[in-house]
Order: C-alpha cells, then sequence, then structure tokens
C-alpha cells in the first residue's frame, strides 16, 4: 500500500488544478505586458484569478501581489513593514518562536541591521495567545508576525484576537497562512489582518506560485527588481499557468472545504487516538486548536529518521521534526521551541492528511506505525538504558 500522509511538505495537484493550467501553456501564452491579443487575454486571466484570490480572502483584488510562493510573501511582507518601521524610528517586531524558516531568518536579517526581536514562548499548550502578544508590544513595534498554523506540529493560532489586538495597538499584523489557506476559513478584513502569505502547493495547486496580500494604503518594498508588474512592487513575467492552477485549486478547496475538512479531520482523530496507545509518547502541538490533518508526535527511544526509512519501506510516506536530512543534527526547532528535550524531539513522525487519504491507509498507519516503533525500540541502546532504569522516562 503507498499512502501518501506528509501534505505538510506540499500536496499531490487536483485534477481542476492541472486543467486550469493547460490552455495557458498551450493556447494563451502571451505576456500580460504585451500589447497583442494573446498577451491582452493573459493579462485578462490574471485579473481575473487577482479577483477570485481577492473574493476568498475577503479582500479587494488591487490588495493581492503574486509571488513565487510563501517564502517570498513572508519575505516581502516582513521587509516591507521593517522598512515602514524604520522610517518612523519604529525598529521591534513581534513574532513566535515557532515560524517557519521564511519568517525567521528574514527577522535574523533584519536583527543584523539593527532590529529587535521578540520571540513568543509557545510552550504553554503549544500555542501563543493574543494577551502575550498584546504584553509584548512596545511604543517602537513596527510588525507583529505569527504563523495562522504551524505546519509541524499543527497548532492553529488566535489570528482574529491577535488582529484586534494589533488594530488598537496601531500595530501592522502579518500572518504568514500557507497551511491554512484552503484549510480553514479566511476573512482578513474580519480577523483584522494586514498582511497575509499563501502558498498553491499546500492546497492541491502548482510548486512555485503564491500571493501576498497587503491591505491598502500599506507600502510594499520590492524583494525582486525589474519590471513594472503587480503594481510595480513584485518584478517578473507573471507565472501565468502558476497562477490559473493556483485560483483554480483555492476556489474547489474553499467551495467543498466543510464536507472535505470534517472527513480529513475524522481520519486525524482516528490516528492521534490510535498512537496514542503507543506507550512513551507525547503529541506535539495544541490539542484543541489545531490544523484538521495534522498528527505530530514523539516516540521516547527511537529516531525519526530510522522511523521515515522503515515507513517508507512499508509504503507510508511521512515526515519528521529533525533537520539531520539537511547536514545538521539539530532536532527541529519547533519541538525545541514547545519544549521537548533533544533526545525526545529527535523521535519525532509527523503524518499530514489531505482529502485524498482515505480510512484504509489510516488503518495501515495503524497497523504499521506500531510495529515499527517497537522494532526500533527493541534495537535501541537507549530504550534498553529507559527500561533497565538506568535512565529516565521523560514521556
Ligand atoms: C510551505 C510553507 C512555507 C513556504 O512556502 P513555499 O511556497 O514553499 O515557499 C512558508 N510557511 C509555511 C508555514 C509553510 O508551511
Amino acid at each position: 500500500m503507498f499512502v501518501y500522509a506528509d501534505n505538510a511538505a506540499t500536496t499531490k495537484m487536483s485534477r481542476v488544478a492541472i486543467e486550469a493550467m493547460v490552455p495557458y501553456f498551450e493556447s494563451v501564452y502571451g505576456n500580460p505586458s504585451s500589447l497583442h491579443s494573446v498577451g491582452q487575454e493573459a493579462k485578462e486571466a490574471l485579473e481575473d484569478a487577482r479577483a477570485r484570490v481577492a473574493k476568498v480572502l475577503g479582500c479587494e483584488p488591487r490588495e493581492v501581489y503574486f509571488t513565487s510562493g510563501g517564502s517570498e510573501a513572508d519575505n516581502q511582507a516582513i521587509i516591507s513593514a521593517a522598512r515602514l518601521g524604520a522610517r518612523k524610528g519604529k525598529k521591534h517586531i513581534i513574532s513566535t518562536a515557532f515560524e517557519h524558516h521564511a519568517v525567521l531568518h528574514t527577522l535574523k536579517k533584519l536583527e543584523k541591521e539593527g532590529f529587535q526581536v521578540t520571540l513568543l514562548d509557545v510552550r504553554e499548550g503549544h500555542n501563543v495567545t493574543a494577551q502575550q502578544v498584546e504584553d509584548a508590544i512596545r511604543e517602537d513595534t513596527c510588525l507583529v508576525t505569527c504563523m495562522y498554523a504551524n505546519n509541524e506540529i499543527g497548532s492553529v493560532l488566535p489570528i482574529a484576537e491577535i488582529g484586534a489586538v494589533c488594530k488598537a495597538k496601531g500595530v501592522l499584523f502579518h500572518t504568514d497562512a500557507v497551511q491554512a489557506v484552503g484549510h480553514l476559513k479566511i476573512d482578513v478584513k474580519e480577523q483584522n489582518i494586514d498582511m497575509l502569505s499563501l502558498s498553491g502547493h499546500k492546497f492541491h495547486g502548482p510548486k512555485g506560485v503564491g500571493a501576498l496580500y497587503c491591505r491598502r494604503g500599506i507600502a510594499l518594498t520590492n524583494v525582486i527588481e525589474g519590471g513594472a508588474q503587480e503594481r510595480g512592487k513584485r518584478a517578473g513575467t507573471e507565472n501565468i499557468p502558476g497562477i490559473m492552477g493556483m485560483v483554480a485549486a483555492l476556489e474547489d478547496a474553499c467551495e467543498h472545504m466543510e464536507e472535505t475538512m470534517a472527513k480529513v479531520k475524522a481520519m486525524r482523530d482516528r490516528l492521534i487516538d490510535g498512537l496514542s496507545q503507543i506507550p512513551h509518547c507525547a503529541l506535539n502541538g495544541d490539542p484543541k486548536n489545531r490544523l484538521p490533518g495534522n498528527v505530530s508526535f514523539c516516540f521516547e527511544g527511537i529516531e525519526g529518521e530510522s522511523l521515515l526509512l522503515l515507513l517508507d519501506m512499508k509504503g507510508v510516506q511521512a515526515s519528521s521534526g529533525s533537520a539531520c536530512t539537511s547536514g545538521s543534527l539539530d532536532p527541529s526547532h519547533v519541538l525545541l521551541a514547545i519544549g521537548r528535550v533533544h533526545d525526545v524531539a529527535h523521535g519525532s513522525l509527523r503524518l499530514s492528511l489531505s482529502e485524498y487519504n482515505t480510512e484504509e491507509e489510516v488503518d495501515h498507519i495503524l497497523t504499521v506505525v506500531p510495529q515499527v516503533v517497537a522494532y526500533l525500540r527493541g534495537i535501541s541502546p537507549v530504550w534498553r538504558d529507559l527500561q533497565n532504569g538506568k535512565r529516565e522516562y521523560i514521556l
């Protein structure tokens, strides 16, 4: 059995998204900046796509800028807010300790330029509260950037409450909503969101395309210089096929959100209940306010990498929070941020579901994960020490 359970990393494209792209490769391949008719046809498609994204987010079309994905949108939002703040002598930014690296690394860069960054603690409930945000806001705060939902552990943040706090204090609010768009209901005006990042490939659209919502009146700073595309704020010939595929996927996801997310949630809860039976494990992330498809656990006494390799051999495509694959032995900053110690953080497993998963696949996962965990513990010196009482259990 082949089970794809890594939808937080990327998703399979939907049929509607693929079909929406084809005409823009084959016939409407013009450059939207060209004055001839095939160019103008592409331009019309682009503006239609912008209006459709705006409708989904609850904003105006002119507030939507297409980008190369979530990372670029995060970079541009944060850098823009920082530049605006610096002009008024405000160089303090608030974020959380479990953001995506697209946010954290941009903040690191700004710190080197003299900005001060406060990263909110996420140990309590594996989440942040609007009160924490309110308490951290200072006279010189120019931006609050908090993700909508965490990609590793699935916690969904109290975005509307944070938005209300930021509005009351007159501080710009950006949210990296890459994991939330297409999965959770979003209304940028109702939730007082000033800037929001989204990415096509996290909701069955294509890779390499995303969007930034930026409230009218907030001046964006270019991250990519060149032509006058995207109201002069993002240079480069627009990725029309990608944009059309993304918009089709977005509408499809939002139209069927209630049914699909109910189905995904039921599978998630069955996995969480089943895997919780494994001794000495712990669920990561907010148990209540949680992404519909996220299952994240730490298992004591094993290595996440071995777990992934053995699961792959059983057909289960999953992910771990540790970054050993990228050449470092450091466990995930997200798991450390919620207070998991190194040894425990190393034994992590993330299963992220979509509506393409089935109950049979859930059964398969529920059979193989306990087997593989038991096997790995059987050959683990750490587990032997725990069993012999030479080490204390943490979980
Ligand atoms: C995937 C992801 C990103 C990056 O998006 P790309 O389109 O791959 O650049 C940013 N933030 C979160 C929370 C993500 O899950």
